[in-house]
C-alpha cells in the first residue's frame, strides 16, 4: 500500500511519545533536584587527585611530575613541587605537589591528564553541582579540595579502580623484589669480603 512505511513509522513516534508519559522506566527525565539518577560508571566531569589510606596528604599519590600540567590543552592545572621528599606507595622517596590546583571553569573534561599520569594519581570525578556565584576563586580548587581517597574512586568507578589496585599492587612487588635481590647482593658481596679477608 502506498504511504504504509509513513504510516508504520508515525504509529511507532506516537507510540513512544505517549508511551513516555505512562511508562516510568521510559521517561528520559526526572524531576531533578527531588529525584536523582545514579551516574552511569563511565560518567565523567572534572578531575581529582587519588590518596591512600587515612591522611589525604600524605597519602596523595602524585609526585609533581608535572606531565599533566604540560598535557592539559587548555593549561588549567598549576602544580608547584615540593622542596622535599616523601615515601610514595612502594616506599620510594618522592616529590610531591606543594600546590596543585585546577581552574575547572576552563577544564574542559577531555580527561588527557588521565591517560597521561604516569603514577595513577588523577582519576576523573562524577561531581557535577559545583555551581557558585564566586566565577573566580570558587572554581579553583587546590590539592585539598581535589583530594579523594581511593575508596571514593572505587565508589563511583569501581572496575577502573579495581585494575588500578591490581596494577599498583604489581608494581609493588616489582619493587619490593627489586630492593630485597640489592639487599641479597649486597650482603652476598659483604660475606664474600670477610671471607677473602679471613683466607688472606
Ligand atoms: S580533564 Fe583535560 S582540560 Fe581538564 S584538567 Fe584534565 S587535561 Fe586539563
Ligand atoms: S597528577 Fe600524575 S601526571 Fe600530574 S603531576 Fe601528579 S603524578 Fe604527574
Amino acid at each position: 500500500m502506498l504511504g504504509e512505511g509513513i504510516i508504520k513509522g508515525l504509529a511507532e513516534t506516537a507510540k513512544n511519545f505517549f508511551g513516555s508519559y505512562v511508562s516510568k522506566e521510559r521517561l528520559t527525565t526526572v524531576q531533578y533536584p527531588e529525584e536523582r539518577i545514579a551516574p552511569i560508571e563511565a560518567t565523567r566531569d572534572f578531575p581529582f587527585l587519588v590518596y591512600d589510606g587515612d591522611d589525604w596528604e600524605a597519602g596523595l599519590r602524585c609526585t609533581s611530575c608535572q606531565i599533566c600540567e604540560k598535557e592539559c590543552p587548555p593549561k588549567c592545572i598549576y602544580i608547584e613541587k615540593s622542596k622535599d621528599k616523601k615515601p610514595d606507595f612502594t616506599g620510594r622517596p618522592q616529590f610531591y605537589p606543594a600546590r596543585f590546583d585546577i581552574d575547572i571553569s576552563v577544564c574542559m573534561s577531555c580527561q588527557i591528564c588521565v591517560e597521561v599520569c604516569p603514577f595513577e594519581s588523577i582519576k576523573m570525578d562524577t561531581e557535577f553541582e559545583l555551581a557558585t556565584t564566586d566565577r573566580f576563586g570558587g572554581l579553583l580548587l587546590d590539592r585539598k579540595q581535589l583530594a579523594k581517597s581511593n575508596a571514593h574512586y572505587h565508589k563511583i568507578h569501581p572496575t577502573e579502580a579495581t585494575l588500578v589496585d591490581a596494577h599498583l599492587a604489581e608494581e609493588k612487588a616489582k619493587a619490593d623484589a627489586k630492593t630485597k635481590a640489592t639487599a641479597d647482593a649486597a650482603k652476598a658481596k659483604a660475606a664474600a669480603a670477610a671471607a677473602a679477608g679471613e683466607g688472606a
